[in-house]
């Protein structure tokens, strides 16, 4: 598999899974992630490199449509939010 666009940066840290988890490119989240400062949209956690090898964040579309996969539309969590996020949802149903 070719990741033509792919920073060294961003395989070191993502690696294959992030790119896997959902549908944004690894430009997009490393974008994103200088967007938010490195920072949990939602709580403002910093994340450390450390931290994000370590896999404590998430991707997530803000629009529901995971087919749209543009920077506007990424957001970064951090893995306690995206849980409180996720149980909201269940909740409803
Ligand atoms: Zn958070």
């Amino acid at each position: 598999m070719m990741i033509t666009q792919a920073k060294p940066f961003v395989e070191k840290i993502f690696g294959k899974e992030a790119r896997k988890r959902k549908g944004f490119s690894t430009t997009i989240i490393s974008k994103a992630f200088d967007k938010q400062k490195h920072k949990c949209l939602v709580c403002k956690t910093k994340f450390t490199k450390f931290d994000i090898t370590k896999k404590y964040y998430t991707v997530h579309h803000k629009v529901g449509k995971t087919s749209i996969n543009t920077l506007a539309n990424c957001e970064i969590l951090c893995l306690k939010c995206n849980r409180k996020k996720r149980e909201k949802r269940i909740g409803k149903k």
